[in-house]
This record gives C-alpha cells, structure tokens and sequence, in this order.
C-alpha cells in the first residue's frame, strides 16, 4: 500500500482547534456571560469582510482576473484574505488555476472533488499532498508583477496573526469585552468563514444542478450561493471563468458580483468581463438538446425524434447567434449617438429580433418537454 503524505501538523491544529473553540467555547462563554447584538453584528460583518475578500479579491480578481480593481480595493481585499486565513492570494490563486484546468482530476486538481466531500472539504490541507509542487508559481507569473500581491505573499503570516488577533483585541478594546469579541469576531467568524468558502471545493461539487455543461462535477446551488457571496453557482463558473458574475441573472445571489459592480461606478473597479449572451444561451442549449437526445434513444422511433430536434436546435441557434451580432451593433450604436432615424432602424430591428427569440424559445421549450 502506498504510505499517505505525511499530516500537516500547524494545517490541523489550526482547524481542529478553532472549530473546537466555536461548538465548545463561545456556547459555554454565552451560557456564562452572555452575547449581546454588537457581538453578533461585528461577527456577521467581519465574517462578510474576510468570505468576500476570497470571492471578491482572491477569486475572481486575482484568480481569474474577470476585471481591475484600484490599488486600495486591493489592498482592503488582501487584508481580508489574510483575515480569512487561506494561505496568500498568490498561493491560493496558483492552486485554483490548476483546479480549473485539471478539474476533477485525482491526480492533478489538488481538491478533486471525486476524492469524496471530506478531501475536496478539507482534507487536501491535513496531508501534504502537494509536497512536490508547493511552490510552483510557474501559472501565476502575472501575480508576480503586481506589488500588493507580492507584498501580501512576503508577509503573509504576520498579516494573518495581525488581523486574526488585531481586530478582535481591538474591538474587544472598543467595546470592553476582550474574551468575548476573540471567541465571536476571532474564532467563530473564522471558523464560519473557512467552512463557508471549503463548501464551494466540496458541496458546490457534489449538490446541485448542471445547466452548462456535464463535462465536470461542478454544480449551480441557488442555496449555496447564500452561504458562499454567489459562489454557489459553480457549474456557470466553470464553464465561463472569465465572467466577474457566478449568478448571472440579476435576481441571482451574488452579492460578490454587485460589490464589484457598484465599486465600478465608483471609479474603484473597472473593464469588468461579462461572456456574450448568445454564448451562454448556447451552452444552455446544446445542454437541453444533449438530454433531450439522450431520452429519447429509448424511444422506437428515436432517429426520427432526434432529426426534428436537431432542425429546431440549429434554428435556433443561428438565431441566438444573429441576435448576438444585432445587439453588439445596437449597443455601439447607442453608444455613439448617431441620427435619430438610423438608430431607430436599429433599434427596431433589435426588438424585433429580441421578441422572435423568445418565442422561438418557448417553442424550444415545449419540444423539448413533448419529446422528453
Ligand atoms: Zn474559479
Ligand atoms: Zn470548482
């Protein structure tokens, strides 16, 4: 039998103890002394702090560099990464890449999700599996020229001793409650907060459904996006890393998408991507269309079936296509203030094809229920 990697002694008395302080410690602290609402506030937002620092910094701006941010954005987002006790953004970044490139993979995704919920949990971070490889920086060259990243990544273990330690003392200071801001804004925000984001390598794997693409195990969890600041659609993100947004629609959670939003009308953020409408309604399609066909194999006449469904597909989908150059130039159009009447064509045109779509869609929709 091959031996296992050898445990990361710090890795698990860091989590091992932490989580035993948050079910042991703070419920006999309230038992004994009691938590009032400023506890619970300054829990909640320290806890926002440093979660949305991963989503917000770690993830999508460093990761995948889905859009720019102001210097001093950076700089609140590094803190708080180091708040959220993730290891520096450069570290985190490099290994998310190779997630995202090897997914699923045993051998290479260092947090698999087909090694089973524990390992893509956390215990990818109790052994050292990665002894090999550590400290490959070779995909994440580009974070190497950016100073905050690599001021962060100097200092990493003091930053997260100061800000884990610093700014519960300090509210504890503030608010004259030194033991209790430690157990709350100290280990249980902690404790919340890396379980949190661990769900997104875990349970965003595993529950959930796969609107985009079946081609790896990430899953679109309206539930989970409430726990993770939007990550929680994940199967949209795999597919389309480069999107600043993992919940697309507007009413979708994704709180992480309106920060970096609203920073942008600010001037603090800026060139955020989006991937064309028409791709993702393609994707979503061939998706439809793939299960669709897959039902219908059981079916007697299923070669028939299937010859229908294909002419509706790519009538469709030259469509989408067609509407997503109509929109570019609608867009450019609207931008340019040209004359009132050539831009009412355009418009028109664009409505007009806007409106056809639909019903296509809906068209496509009821087949594919009758076939199924
Ligand atoms: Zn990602
Ligand atoms: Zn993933």
């Amino acid at each position: 039998m091959k031996n296992k990697p050898a445990i990361l002694w710090t890795n698990l008395l860091v989590f091992l103890l932490t989580f035993l302080v948050a079910v042991i410690g703070v419920p006999l602290y309230a038992y004994l002394y009691g938590f009032d609402t400023v506890h619970w506030v300054a829990t909640i937002l320290t806890l926002g702090y440093a979660g949305m620092s991963i989503t917000v910094g770690y993830h999508r701006l460093w990761a995948h560099k889905t859009y720019e941010a102001h210097p001093i954005v950076q700089f609140i987002l590094a803190l708080g990464g180091a708040f959220a006790l993730q290891n520096s953004a450069l570290h985190w970044s490099s290994d998310h890449r190779v997630h995202h490139k090897f997914v699923d993979q045993n051998d290479k995704d260092p947090y698999s999700a087909k090694k089973g919920f524990w390992f893509s949990h956390i215990g990818w971070m109790l052994r050292d599996y990665q002894a090999n490889t550590y400290s490959d920086y070779s995909n994440v060259r580009d974070l190497q020229k950016n100073k905050i990243v690599m001021w962060q990544h100097k200092h990493y273990l003091a930053l997260a001793i100061l800000m884990n330690f610093g700014v519960p003392l300090l509210l504890g200071v503030i608010y004259n409650d030194i033991w209790g801001m430690l157990l709350t804004v100290g280990v249980l925000r902690l404790v919340l907060s890396h379980h949190f984001t661990f769900f997104i390598n875990s349970l965003a794997h595993i529950w959930g459904s796969q609107p985009y693409t079946d081609k790896n195990t990430a899953k679109d969890n309206g539930a989970l996006a409430f726990l993770t600041y939007g990550e929680g659609y994940h199967n949209y993100h795999h597919i389309f890393e480069t999107d600043y947004r993992n919940g697309i629609l507007w009413w979708q959670f994704d709180p992480s998408k309106w920060f970096i939003k609203g920073c942008s009308y600010l001037g603090l953020t800026k060139n955020l991507r989006k991937v064309p409408e028409a791709k993702i309604a393609a994707a979503k399609l061939q998706m439809q269309k793939y299960r669709t066909e897959h039902k219908l194999l059981e079916k007697p006449d299923h070669q028939e079936l299937i010859a229908k469904l294909e002419v509706e597909y790519q009538h469709l989908v030259e469509r989408i296509k067609l509407f997503g150059q109509v929109k570019k130039e609608y867009l450019i159009a609207k931008k340019q203030k040209m004359s009132d009447a050539a831009f009412s064509d355009i418009k028109e045109n664009y409505k007009q094809l806007k409106q056809q779509i639909s019903e296509q869609q809906k068209q496509w929709q009821q087949t594919i229920m009758q076939l199924a």
